[in-house]
């Protein structure tokens, strides 16, 4: 180990040591939360990231659905150099012109009405830990206290911090930090009677009002599921007719990667529904981090002055970053590439005459493929084998989040290793 920390060790680190070498310090010094890394990477360029040892690999993840215009992005570098540049931070008693273009952009992009204002974070987590504070300043009918109860999903995933796990359902998460915040119910998944039995008025009688329902357009870690067909519309008549706030957390499906802004702007996924919360983060940097929380209308004075802070949450450098990814979004028609090569990438696949390969499922860049049997781990490292990063997301399902660059050379490429597969892979 090296007892000179060289100014610029990050960069230049990058042409030292092998994938076993960094392997072994990583696990002498790296809390084991991950377990051992798959390959510890040095470099990227577009759609391409490479290990320690120069391999090349297609980075069919993107950091989880995360590196929207792929790696080293001239743009993206070159806003985020120029802004550190310029001014790198300053407290929130002040405003930058970095953080209030990216607010006004967001409130653009997501058509939020009049009034509708924007808080800015630097992680997924910490977007649903506001949009979660805002669920306890809802009143009752009666304009007495506020109501505790919010209804969330099974299966649904919204991060890891004691209020974000209180909505993040698998026990496996939750249970070693019990308690947390109280309130949360979770409705089985994609069940509209289970949703209009949850507000009807015997049930609100019996169990106390509702505060909100917090709900993934397509649940991302549950394996890829998108919400029925409806659902949204009805969990929006019914949140309305009650009072109760609908927050839609799109920190995996935002940012252009289900082919639009938001995946709820889908006629046939929100069946043109104006939430009252949406959260996003992941894409939003393009590697950055950075997230928001989105209010739309009323639900901007939910966190009035003094009732919500952050050091970092709009730096200036994170604000420019945000920026970049959706200038270059927008400037290079992502959203349209999103639609044509994640149409493509799914059909090639479903195509591919693969026997372990059963369907897949999904919106535009986000995708699961659902294996006939549960080797999921086994494709994964299959994948790693043949230069391909994915993700065992479940036991039989594969995600795919590549960078919204992806291009149908690239798709045909991902089609051909599943196409490759062997009928006997456990
Ligand atoms: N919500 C959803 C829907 C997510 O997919 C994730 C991350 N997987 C989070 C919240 C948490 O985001 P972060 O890891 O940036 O804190």
């Amino acid at each position: 180990m090296s007892t000179v920390i060289p100014a610029d060790e990050g960069s230049a680190l990058a042409a030292e040591g092998s994938v076993a070498a960094w392997t072994q310090r990583y696990s002498g010094a790296v809390m084991d939360t991950f377990g051992p890394p798959q390959r510890v990477l040095v470099r990227g360029e577009g759609a391409y990231v490479w290990d320690a040892d120069g391999k090349r690999h297609l980075d069919l993840l993107a950091g989880i659905a995360v590196n929207a215009l792929g790696h080293a992005h001239p743009t993206l570098t070159a806003a985020i150099s120029a802004q550190l540049g310029t001014l790198g931070h300053v407290s929130n008693f002040f405003g930058t012109p970095a953080q209030i273009a990216l607010a006004e952009t967001l409130l653009r992009v997501a058509e939020a009405p009049d009034g509708s204002r924007v808080f800015l974070t630097n992680s997924g987590t910490e977007a649903v830990e506001a949009a979660f504070k805002m669920t306890r300043r809802v009143a009752t009918s009666s304009g007495v206290g506020t109501r505790t109860r919010v209804l969330a999903l099974e299966g649904g995933f919204h991060g890891r911090s004691m209020g974000a796990l209180a909505l993040t359902a698998k026990a496996a998460y939750r249970t070693p930090f019990e308690p947390l915040p109280g309130g949360v119910e979770h409705l089985p998944f994609g069940d509209l009677a289970a949703l209009e039995a949850a507000f009807t008025p015997q049930s609100v009688a019996e169990h106390g009002e509702i505060a909100a329902l917090v709900v993934e357009p397509v649940q991302g870690e549950a394996g890829v599921r998108p919400l029925p067909p409806g659902y949204l519309a009805a969990a929006r008549r019914l949140t309305r007719a009650h009072g109760a706030l609908l927050v839609l957390d799109e920190v995996q499906t935002g940012v252009g990667r289900c082919g639009s802004w938001f995946a709820y702007q889908q006629p046939e996924i929100g069946g043109g529904i104006v939430p009252d919360v949406v959260t996003v983060a992941k894409g939003l940097g393009g590697g950055f981090p950075v997230g928001a929380v989105i209010a739309y209308g009323e639900a901007a004075h939910l966190l009035g002055r003094g009732q919500h802070g952050s050091t970092f949450g709009g730096n200036p450098v994170a604000s420019a970053a945000a920026l970049a990814t959706l200038g270059v979004i927008e400037r290079d028609g992502l959203l349209a590439n999103v639609r044509e090569v994640g149409a493509l990438l799914r059909q090639e696949i479903e195509m591919c005459g693969s026997p372990i390969v059963k369907e897949v499922r999904g919106r535009g860049l986000l995708l699961a493929v659902v294996l006939n049997e549960p080797v999921a781990p086994q494709v994964a490292t299959a994948a790693l084998e043949a230069g391909f990063i994915v993700n065992a997301v479940a036991p039989d399902a594969i995600r795919l989040a590549p960078p919204l660059i992806l291009t149908t050379e690239q798709a045909m490429e991902a089609a051909r290793f599943f196409a490759s597969l062997p009928e006997d892979l456990a």
